[in-house]
């Protein structure tokens, strides 16, 4: 199935939460999550007086939040979670980390992006080096040690001057070390599922998958 392109906030809403699709925006526009506290649709505003949920759509529930959250299609998060199961260790905390080692999610956490989205757009348009080679995948995998960089031509955009500005009024996760002067970002460590913060039950979605 293709990814999906219409508006962020309305997979918000499906999913009664909190997606942050918009990235830092997200801080600073006002919250259709908030403002309409219910699902998009003609029955969406009905459907909290529904039954209580069954394991599976909970299980199918956390499985879509988390793929909206990385903006992935079906196939694409499927794939991962295949690869990740040949992985030792932790299933749920592999597929996690193995999400936030793609590329578009690196250049979105170092700041070069307000957003995944953004971020994808960056890769593609070949404004991105990895180890100082232009990669224009955003599904690459970053690894520890890795060093991610604005390209030195790119380093004018707009969005990136932007975007740099708020990710200095944040607060970066741990396993990435950032030069904002210098656009330049390193992968330090594999995260641990505590240094990830993504409030999801990763365990339901390897129940999902493994029926
Ligand atoms: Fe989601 Fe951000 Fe839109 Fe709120 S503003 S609904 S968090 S994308």
């Amino acid at each position: 199935m293709a990814r999906y392109t219409g508006p962020a906030c309305k997979l918000c809403r499906r999913e009664g939460t909190k997606l942050f699709l918009k990235g830092t925006r997200c801080l600073t526009e006002k919250c259709a999550v908030e403002r309409r506290a219910y699902a998009p649709g003609q029955h969406g505003q009905s459907s909290g007086r529904r039954r209580k949920a069954s394991e599976y759509a909970r299980q199918l529930r956390e499985k879509q939040k988390v793929k909206r959250i990385y903006g992935l299609s079906e196939r694409q998060f499927r794939n991962i979670f295949d690869r990740v199961l040949k992985e030792p260790g932790v299933t749920g905390e592999a597929l996690l980390v193995a999400l936030e080692s793609r590329l578009d999610n690196l250049v979105y956490r170092m700041g070069f992006a307000v957003s995944r989205r953004q971020a994808r757009q960056l890769v593609r348009h070949r404004h991105i080096k990895v180890n100082g080679r232009t990669v224009d995948i955003p599904s690459y995998r970053v690894r520890p040690g890795d060093e991610v960089q604005v390209a030195d031509a790119s380093r004018e955009l707009v969005q990136v001057k932007l975007a740099l500005e708020q990710f200095g009024r944040s607060q970066p996760v741990s396993w990435i070390h950032v030069d904002t002067d210098k656009a330049v970002g390193k992968m330090t460590e594999r995260p641990s599922r505590d240094a990830i913060p993504i409030a999801a039950q990763e365990q339901l979605i390897v129940e999902l998958y493994s029926k």
